[in-house]
């Protein structure tokens, strides 16, 4: 039974002329699908729709060849191509009674354009974002073609039938860039006062509203915080604005804090930087804070902080969140971890996919809906071995498609490599990936979990089964092999593994903790070691600590963590040996070699797939094996492998087809 307090969220909103038929909604945000995968798009939205998100929003969508993103896949609105393509996404929303809002974008500084090779426009020329190349200043004359088109894609929103157009304001983009004091030095009518810095989003916000007509909402989405919610500026800012807008999309300057990774930022942490927002205008107000807690939104929602609960990772890690609080089954909900995964895929130019949720991206490619599975005919007996994130997934799935599972797994404890990541800094939130599918697996009569249960090849196979799937997972590597050497090092002194220490070891110090990784483990155990006041050096081949979280938007707040706590710091040098009392590195460019006093080394190199099991049981054709013991990877990867293993099993030709979209001429 849904508690009452919950019922304030499914109230219908009036936004403008239109009415989103609930409070959630689904705010902008990227999918690495853009403008060149539209029926993989409009699939994927029409699944949150259907999943009940009142209001689904587009990605940033480029008004103009004058600005674009490649190669981060953007949608567009330049001509009638795309905008039948953007038709087939307010379609599948329409189709579930919801609201398509699209929202306009132009990068200004922000875009490179490495595929139109137009000169980019800013308020005045500096540099683009990581190249070596300018934009031009604009001019009268480039400002009023800016409008123009401006005003050309919002009728394109119009006739592709979109319910609710932003002015995009936000993320340092061309019009943040306008109302940005340091960025717009400009002494004409467009920069100086606050007033003039506001002009071209007013002129905008009166000019897209003429082209969309009466019968579509105008939002605005903008940066409303200055860190402490004091700005007398920004606050001057609002004033003017707030009359020109239908809904206003709030949110904070620092992208590090609102897409936060749970390592660093938690639910709702937008709240005191945007409450005072609320108070200043009657329409309503919509902001994010990656809320999976039904009663957090609420709350929200009745203490006027916001009249819509808005979600970009919620809404990806569980398209029918909506629908599960509706229907009183807030426990089933798949919650977001806040690992960042779903952002990464932009940054690195492919088509997103989720931790939490396998089945994203996936709607129209392989025809995987985020809720239902094919139910089968005939039920056949399904061993899985290991309860890792990818042997709890294939026994979810397998299971609720009605085999008889079992699900064996060698230590007390479920949940294999999430038994000692969450306990590194701040990645408790990770174990929601177990906790979920243990949750729906004590659901189903059919699945069975056999906890203290180390299978051999001839338990395995005694069992029986139709199919055994192996997940046994895999180990980090002690003896160095890794990116830089294939071959192990000579490493003596001690070595332990970041699963050993996690678990309960205390290494000796001073630790150095190696990283050829690149993403979380090395830097976030170098934070839990310094911690405990043991000495830590982080030492990495690269350039900065934890590259690779560039990606999930948490490379800088990683780098500043291991400062703030005292981790010693080394770069771009590359493990050769450790002896007892010291390490030895070479300069990945000259060579030249270095010492570390050292204690305990922990390499964080490679991982060694447990595949013991599976070498014994290969021959056997109804074994396959998934996940780490496949090949070890990101949880994303092994979550995903027992997905698609547990459709797989029995499972007609068609349901096994890849579908790809591209053009055909
Ligand atoms: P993945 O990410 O692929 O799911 P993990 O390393 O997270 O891999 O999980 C693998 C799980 O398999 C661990 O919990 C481990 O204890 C378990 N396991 C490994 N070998 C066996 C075995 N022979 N029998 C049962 N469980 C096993
Ligand atoms: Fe959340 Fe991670 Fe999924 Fe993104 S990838 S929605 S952060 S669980």
């Amino acid at each position: 039974m849904r508690p009452k307090s919950h019922d304030i969220l499914f109230e219908p909103v009036q936004i403008g002329p239109v009415t989103a038929p609930n409070r959630f909604y689904q705010v902008p945000h990227c999918t690495g699908m853009g403008y060149g995968l539209p029926r993989t798009l409009a699939a994927m939205r029409g699944a949150k729709a259907e999943g009940g998100w009142g209001v689904v929003n587009t990605e940033y969508c480029s008004i103009d060849p004058s600005s674009d993103d490649t190669p981060a896949p953007y949608a567009s609105l330049w001509d009638g191509g795309d905008v039948r393509n953007m038709a087939l996404m307010t379609e599948a929303v329409h189709a579930h009674g919801s609201l398509a809002g699209v929202e306009l974008w132009h990068g200004g500084i922000r875009s490179s354009n490495g595929f139109t090779r137009t000169r980019g426009l800013g308020p005045q020329s500096l540099p683009v974002y990581g190249d070596p190349w300018q934009v031009q200043a604009m001019d009268k004359a480039d400002i009023a073609e800016y409008r123009r088109w401006h005003r050309d894609a919002a009728r394109r929103a119009a006739q592709a039938e979109f319910d609710i157009v932003y002015v995009y304001a936000a993320h340092t983009y061309l019009l943040a860039q306008y109302l940005d004091a340091r960025i717009n030095t400009r002494s004409d009518e467009y920069g100086g006062s606050v007033e003039n810095r506001a002009r071209l989003v007013l002129e905008l916000a009166e000019e897209t509203r003429e082209a969309v007509g009466s019968k579509r909402a105008l939002a605005i989405r903008i940066e409303v915080d200055n860190e402490d919610g004091s700005d007398d500026e920004k606050v001057a800012l609002f004033e003017l604005l707030k009359g020109g807008f239908d809904l206003f999309d709030v949110t904070v300057a620092d992208y590090s804090q609102e897409m936060g990774v749970s390592r660093f930022i938690k639910e709702a942490s937008l709240e005191p930087f945007i409450a005072h927002v609320r108070k200043l205008t009657a329409k309503p107000v919509v902001s994010v804070g990656r809320f999976t807690s039904p009663d957090t939104m609420a709350s929200q929602v009745k203490r006027g902080i916001v009249d819509l609960t808005g979600a970009a990772r919620p809404s990806i890690a569980d398209p029918f969140l909506p629908q599960k609080i509706r229907e009183g089954r807030a426990e089933d909900i798949r919650e977001c971890i806040g690992c960042n995964i779903c952002y990464a895929c932009d940054g690195r130019g492919v088509p997103i996919r989720c931790t939490q949720n396998p089945t994203m991206g996936e709607e129209w490619r392989r025809g995987w809906h985020p809720e239902r599975v094919n139910i089968v005919q005939k039920r056949d007996k399904v061993l899985i071995v290991g309860a890792g994130p990818a042997g709890l997934e294939a026994a979810h799935i397998a299971g609720k498609r009605g085999h008889e599972v079992m699900l064996a797994e060698a230590r007390r404890e479920v949940g294999g490599r999430l038994t000692w990541e969450t306990k590194l800094p701040g990645l408790s939130e990770w174990g929601r990936v177990r906790d979920y599918r243990l949750g729906q697996i004590a659901k189903l009569p059919n699945v069975e979990l056999y906890r203290e249960s180390r299978m051999t090849a001839a338990d395995a196979l005694a069992v029986g089964a139709d199919h055994i799937l192996v997940a046994t997972g895999s180990h980090w590597r002690r003896d160095g092999r890794g990116r830089n050497s294939p071959v192990a090092l000579p490493l003596s002194g001690g070595v332990m593994t970041p699963e050993e220490i996690l678990l309960g070891a205390i290494p000796l110090g001073p630790v150095v903790a190696y990283d050829e990784d690149h993403y979380v483990v090395a830097s976030a155990l170098a934070e839990h070691l310094v911690s405990r006041g043991i000495e830590t050096a982080y030492v990495t081949d690269a350039g900065v600590v934890s590259p690779w979280s560039a990606y999930t938007a948490e490379q800088p707040r990683a780098h500043k963590r291991l400062r703030e706590k005292g981790v010693t710091l080394h770069f771009n040098v590359i493990l050769q040996s450790a002896s007892p009392g010291e390490v030895c590195f070479a300069d990945v460019y000259s060579g030249v070699q270095t010492r570390l006093a050292c204690a305990t080394l922990v390499p964080v190199t490679s991982r060694e797939p447990d595949d013991a099991l599976w070498q014994e049981l290969k021959h056997n054709k109804h074994v396959r094996r998934i996940g780490d013991c496949r090949a070890p990877g990101i949880i994303a990867q092994a979550v995903y492998d027992g997905h698609e293993a547990a459709r797989a099993i029995a499972a007609e030709e068609s349901d096994l087809e890849i579908r790809r979209e591209r053009v055909v001429v």
